[in-house]
């Protein structure tokens, strides 16, 4: 099983991205992390994430159950178990991250070369908050939260194997999955 790790800032597109990727034939299975938000309108437990009370995550992070973990913004807690990567590992596909810069990192320095990692870049700050307004899921204060923290993740775009700027959703899919093609050693 290898690993392909997306990161970008908040709004940078990487959900849209990810979505598309799943309709091609790259035997990816999404790793469906744990949070203690509340669900979004649409959103599935145990599609979109596996939604746990705080008290749950805090309980995992006692037991070691994480690959990874990380406070992403104020009291909202996501990660990675364990358990996900085995599932994925039993099913015979390779695994897809949509994950938070500190944890894209963390991953690729835990798996080394089994892992890809993408930074998916927003064309500018300034694009990146109109998006947050238009997706209308953050209250404004969130949205400024988000793009103060996308500022300081832009800065870490070098650490990962590459940046695809997510200018025009098509591009930047077709560009991605060229990446994942090669990684894999897909034709
Ligand atoms: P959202 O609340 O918008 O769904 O996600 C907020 C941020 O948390 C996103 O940047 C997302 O990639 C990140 N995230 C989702 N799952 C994980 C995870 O398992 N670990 C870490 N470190 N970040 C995650």
């Amino acid at each position: 099983m290898k690993l392909i790790i997306l990161s970008a800032p908040s709004g940078a597109g990487k959900s849209s991205i990810i979505h598309q990727l799943m309709t091609q034939n790259l035997n990816l299975e999404f790793s469906i992390s744990a949070c203690n938000r509340a669900p979004r309108t649409g959103e599935i437990d145990g599609k979109d994430y596996y939604f746990l009370s705080t008290e749950a995550f805090q309980n995992h992070i006692k037991n070691d159950a994480f690959i990874e973990w990380e406070e992403v913004y104020e009291n909202h807690y996501y990660g990675t178990l364990k358990t996900e990567l085995d599932r994925i590992s039993k099913n015979g596909n390779h695994v897809i991250f949509d994950i938070d810069i500190a944890g894209g990192l963390n991953l690729k320095k835990i798996f080394g070369d089994k892992a890809l990692a993408l930074f998916i870049m927003p064309p500018s700050v300034e694009e990146l908050e109109r998006r947050l307004y238009a997706r209308a899921t953050d209250a404004p204060e969130n949205i400024a939260k988000r793009v103060a923290k996308a500022k300081l993740e832009i800065s870490q775009a070098h650490l990962f194997d590459h940046v695809v700027v997510n200018e025009h959703l098509e591009a930047a899919v077709k560009q991605t999955a060229l990446l994942i093609k090669d990684f894999l050693n897909i034709k």
